[in-house]
């Protein structure tokens, strides 16, 4: 393992306690003479009769003690009796190593301790994997039964420093620009954020729920109503969905919010903020454009299929519409498709020409899997031209008018997907794209692609519940130009229907992404409350539930609302995007398994019947429909 991290500057209190004098990072040759005492967990153990060496290690490092029998008898006795993972203190003298005897992989690599005194402050039973070996794959269920001891080793340990310092930059980049650090409750009321509420029983009001946060949205919103003007909170959020390798139940957001400002003035603060953090918290990692590039949500689903594009890469989508338009091009998928006013897209895959059947099956399936119903390819040869099976029905022109399109170079393949919706198309070429840029090495790992993604739609239509759906926010302003479509066809605000112009209205919305995930997200806000009132209606909300579930700062705009918006900005995520990592649990110290348990805690765990007598409640089974719907 190699251990080449930078000496940490020595912590303003100091490091040094009754236990030890330095720490196990510490020593170098120019200590050698002097006489210290280390604390710390045996790393590794190797015994050579007479001298026993102890690699001894803690947060900081690790450091060579060698005990001899000759010299240390007492010492070299207790040495014997230790295994690795015993917790111990060691007194000794420090001293040069040998010539030749130097290890380069250690910070203290030039020195060892000669073990005087040896005692054992805990013992420790043999680990149920090896600390040792860091690299060694381990079953994660493991991982998470015996967190504290993954803990030890240093890669997950590396990821929490690191995180540690996300934080940190964080926390001094809203302290520069006046922000006030407000902690907002977790015993709370539903604040819906398109996820399930995890609710809490009060014992005080039988019959009454607390619901955890989903995020702090309506309280930031409040404390803007307050005047605080600029607000944030290292945020804990709570929402009961099926988890996936970006999802935990419960997670950590950087919310904030400001005062007066406009879509443009949270972004500007959010992007310099964003900047500096990246480059305090990974200085090694070249960001890949400043200012960041900036989507129309169209823009960015025609161009990349997605509203979280991996920008390290190009392969952008090519509508072939115009390549086959003229007459019928022969082939019935394509002619049908642009018939009914839908799309044939493309996407190019540098070098995969001569792509095997089962490749091509495979990519078929995995367009299948997002909905496709099928998918067309067209393999360019040396000479330049394409080759397909559809080549037969297209023709050789409209052959060579796709590879044209696409700008296709010799080797290329050119992925096609036909059909009547626009966003079906959009999300299986968005896939295809995200999929083979990552598996073709394209992606270049270290650099940070941040991009803005704005100008969402406001709603989407529900067409089980007969609503409008915020995309994002229920409380995302319009933007001013569109405020005028948020009204129901009918006239009747609580009768919402497909039809109505607010399907049209866009939001000010903006997204932030990195390297093709979302990383946060935020609008800025209707701060009216006829305004947010009228937004409600379209959301199915009639005014008694409106009252009951937001009446809280529906009430407060009634007391002079400032202008405001902000973001939430998944500090998992941006931990684990910096930590070249796929899955939050990476990144999370005690994190909840697929199923959202705690392996190591074991919870959920059955609640004491003594609780529930006094809450009043009862488990009363759980019906089939229930499991059916979650
Ligand atoms: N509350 C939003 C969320 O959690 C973020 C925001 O709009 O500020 O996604």
């Amino acid at each position: 393992m190699s251990d080449d991290r930078p000496v940490p500057p020595e912590p303003a209190f100091s490091l040094a306690t009754p236990y030890r004098d330095a720490t196990c990072g510490e020593l170098r040759a120019g200590d050698a003479g002097r006489t210290v005492q280390l604390a710390g967990w045996v790393h590794r153990r190797r015994d050579h009769g007479q001298l026993i060496f102890l690699d001894l290690r803690d947060r900081y490092g690790i450091t060579q003690v060698v005990v001899d029998a000759q010299e240390s008898p007492v010492a070299h006795a207790v040495a014997n009796r230790t295994r690795n993972e015993f917790v111990l203190e060691i007194k000794g003298e420090v001293a040069r190593r040998m010539a030749g005897k130097e290890n380069e992989e250690l910070l203290t690599g030039e020195v060892e301790l000669r073990g005087r005194e040896v005692e054992i402050l805990s013992e420790a039973q043999t680990p149920p994997f090896y600390i040792n070996e860091p690299d060694a794959p381990v079953d994660e269920s493991l991982r998470l039964r015996y967190r504290y001891l993954d803990i030890r080793r240093r890669p997950l340990l590396e990821r929490l420093l690191l995180r540690s310092e996300l934080v940190r930059a964080i926390r001094d980049a809203h302290h520069k620009a006046g922000f006030v650090e407000i902690e907002t409750p977790i015993l709370l009321k539903s604040t819906p954020e398109g996820a399930r509420d995890f609710i809490v029983p009060s014992r005080l009001q039988p019959g009454s729920v607390y619901a955890l946060p989903q995020s702090p949205q309506q309280l930031k919103q409040l404390l803007m109503v307050a005047g605080i003007d600029r607000y944030f909170q290292i945020a804990r959020c709570f929402r009961d969905e099926d988890l996936r390798g970006d999802r935990q139940p419960e997670f950590t957001q950087l919310d904030l919010e400001m005062s007066f400002v406009t879509e443009e003035r949270v972004m500007e603060f959010v992007e310099a903020m964003i900047i500096e953090v990246s480059r305090a918290t990974t200085p090694d990692r070249p960001i890949q454009e400043i200012p960041f590039p900036r989507f129309t949500y169209e823009e960015a689903l025609e161009r990349f299929g997605s509203d979280k594009p991996d920008l390290r890469f190009g392969m952008e989508l090519v509508d072939l519409a115009p390549a086959l338009r003229e007459g019928t091009t022969g082939f019935r998928v394509f002619d049908e498709t642009l018939a009914a006013g839908g799309r044939v897209k493309a996407v190019t895959a540098p070098g995969m020409a001569d792509a095997t059947r089962s490749q091509i099956d495979e990519l078929t399936q995995f367009a299948r899997r997002h909905g496709a119903k099928g998918l067309a390819h067209v393999a360019v040869a040396a000479d330049g031209t394409g080759h397909s099976p559809i080549a037969k029905f297209l023709g050789e022109e409209r052959v060579a008018a796709i590879v044209a399109a696409a700008a296709a170079r010799p080797g290329d393949l050119i992925l096609i997907v036909a059909d009547p919706s626009r966003e079906l198309v959009a999300e299986v070429l968005g896939r295809l794209r995200g999929e083979l840029g990552l598996r073709l090495g394209l992606a270049e790992p270290g650099v940070l692609a941040y991009c803005w993604v704005h100008r969402f739609p406001m709603y989407q239509w529900d067409t089980e519940r007969g609503r409008w759906d915020a995309t994002h926010n229920p409380f995302s302003g319009v933007v001013p130009e569109d405020e005028a479509l948020l009204v129901t066809a009918s006239g009747d605000p609580y009768e919402p229907s497909r039809q109505d112009p607010a399907g049209k209205a866009r939001a000010m919305q903006y997204d932030v992404a990195l390297n093709g995930w979302e990383l946060g997200g935020g609008s800025v806000r209707i701060h009216r409350r006829e305004l947010l009132e009228r937004s409600f209606a379209l959301q199915g909300y009639s005014l008694e539930q409106m009252h009951e579930r937001f009446g809280g700062i529906l009430e407060a705009f009634d007391f002079g609302a400032p202008p405001h918006g902000g973001i939430a900005i998944g500090i998992d995520r941006w931990s684990a995007l910096l930590a070249y990592q796929t899955n939050i649990r990476e990144v999370m110290a005690f994190p909840k398994t697929q199923s959202g348990t705690d392996l190591m805690m074991q919870a959920p765990s059955q609640p004491d019947p003594e609780q529930f007598a006094e809450l009043g409640l009862r488990f009363v089974g759980i019906r089939p429909e229930h499991v059916a719907e979650s």
